[in-house]
């Protein structure tokens, strides 16, 4: 007799993949011949079970469950973009070796908790030791990379762009156009592509041998599962089918979720610090579309010069903002006198009368708010889908990793928003934000709108990403290799 299916999930330990891969999982629990082990570090779990309803939710399942491992980073470390490459190598020496031995371990293990054994693997892309672990216990593994698949790709043409020698750029002309990227020509200009090609010395740059390697690694697996729908990255996902055998683009898998999860508590979240629901009442007393929301999401740092040239930009926009600022995103120049306790009180009580600051949102419902008209976004790929789903319109200013390419797409190929890369200063903030509140407000919320819909429709039952899922469930029930 067959045994039952068994999942293995295990996320990067950072907001934006557990929020995507909770979400996976929970739409994966609702069948209940398959078993959902979800693996967190330590430190996610206790911010998750502190600050979210994940536990009451997910009790909810009696196939599913909880396991926690370290990752081996000093508690106080605050985990930013700042030490992401710290993070990834702790996993790689400290977590990964529990993590082969929790899944070899399986049969005495899922016994005493009367799961049946692990049979498939679905793990954060950039876990290169996935593949012989899931090897070795002889299940399928599917990569789930949560950033964006145009980002992905580009990361799997690394090489390429060094052989063809795109990569160190020559020259400085940052607006030169990137050609040997299938999929993407005539969109991708240099200062697009992921930050890391920036440096001179992109070669010994440890995030490049990641970037190399992933390459090698990503198409062994069964299969690749996208946080995206056909509608926005149909070419790109078309790229991935060649080179792997079973592609699966199941987004916006928030909106997924709630599509076939009906069930949702008040206060569903996954976010792994605190939210502050004062901003929806604050929210419920401004006009309808009105309101600026600024977030730079949960790893992205900006210096106090960028936050005060920002600062100045939204109050000289004149609108309304509802502004997110993470405690630690402020990096403060040592031995120099704090320009932000130095603001004048012009901009303090400006800000006081049309803005309300808060140090985390519950954001997938600030974006839904009918007051919220705009959202000036680092471009993370969770933001960017929730900005879409809920048809607003975007300011980007890039960070890092994925969000150099997702404010490229917003721009000039979706359309629904001003493309900030690079930019930052206040005329220009002030600019911008006039166009997309003001200016150009129909226009863009028009085609946001648009855009809005075939997402919804994408994972409604028929739609691509609906399908794309079943199609997902049915191999996690007999895909074996
Ligand atoms: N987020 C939130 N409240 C905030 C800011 C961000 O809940 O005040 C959530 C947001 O909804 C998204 C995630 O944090 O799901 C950020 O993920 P994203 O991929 O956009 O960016 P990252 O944080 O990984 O840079």
């Amino acid at each position: 007799m067959e045994t039952q299916p068994h999942v293995l999930i295990f996320p990067l330990p950072l907001q934006g993949p557990v929020n995507c891969m909770l979400n996976l999982a929970e739409i994966l629990c609702i069948h209940d011949d398959i078993h959902v082990t979800f693996l967190n570090t330590d430190h996610v779990h206790r911010r998750l079970l502190s600050y979210t309803d994940a536990d009451e939710r997910f009790r909810r399942y009696p196939n599913f469950r909880f396991q926690t491992l370290p990752d081996g980073m000093p508690e106080d470390s605050p985990r930013t973009g700042e030490q992401i490459v710290e993070l990834i190598q702790s996993i790689e020496k400290v977590t990964c070796p529990l993590f082969r031995e929790m899944v070899t371990a399986g049969g005495s293990a899922s016994a005493r908790s009367e799961k049946p054994p692990v049979s498939c693997l679905i793990v954060d892309g950039i876990f290169p030791f996935a593949v012989d672990i899931a090897k070795d216990i002889g299940v399928p593994l599917f990569y789930f990379d949560t950033i964006s698949p145009c980002a992905v790709w580009i990361y799997l043409l690394v090489p390429k762009l060094i052989e063809a020698g795109e990569l160190p750029f020559q020259g400085d002309d940052l607006d030169a156009p990137v050609p040997c990227v299938p999929g993407m020509e005539n969109i991708l200009r240099r200062r697009d592509l992921p930050n890391f090609c920036q440096s001179k010395t992109i070669l010994e740059d440890p995030i490049i041998q990641m970037v190399l390697n992933e390459a090698q690694y990503l198409p062994k697996a069964q299969g690749l599962i996208f946080n995206t729908f056909q509608d926005i990255d149909g070419p790109i996902l078309q790229q991935f089918r060649s080179i792997s055998p079973n592609v699966y683009a199941v987004g916006p898998l928030h909106a997924h979720r709630k599509a076939r999860i009906d069930s949702e508590l008040p206060k569903t979240s996954n976010s792994i610090w605190k939210e502050d629901w004062s901003c929806m009442e604050w929210l419920d007393k401004q006009p309808q579309k009105s309101v600026l929301y600024v977030s730079i999401g949960s790893l992205a740092v900006i210096s106090e010069h960028q936050f005060m040239e920002l600062w100045h930009g939204l109050v000289k926009s004149g609108v309304r903002f509802l502004w997110v600022q993470r405690p630690g995103s402020i990096i403060r120049p040592s031995n120099s006198e704090s320009q932000i306790s130095k603001a004048s009180v012009e901009l303090s009580r400006e800000t006081e009368e049309r803005g309300c600051i808060v140090s985390w949102a519950p954001q997938e419902r600030v974006l839904a708010h009918p007051s919220v008209a705009g959202f000036l976004t680092h471009s993370g790929w969770n933001s960017t889908l929730e900005s879409i789903v809920e048809g607003v319109p975007m300011i980007c200013w890039p960070y890092f990793v994925d969000q150099q390419v997702n404010s490229r797409y917003v721009g000039e190929v979706w359309k629904i928003g001003l493309d900030m890369k690079d930019l930052c200063s206040q005329d220009v903030v002030e600019r911008m934000v006039r166009e997309v509140m003001e200016g150009k407000k129909d226009e863009f919320i028009e085609r946001s709108e648009k855009l809005a819909n075939l997402a919804k429709q994408s994972v409604m039952e028929g739609g691509d990403s609906y399908q794309d899922m079943e199609r997902l469930i049915n191999d996690i029930r007999h895909m074996r290799i």
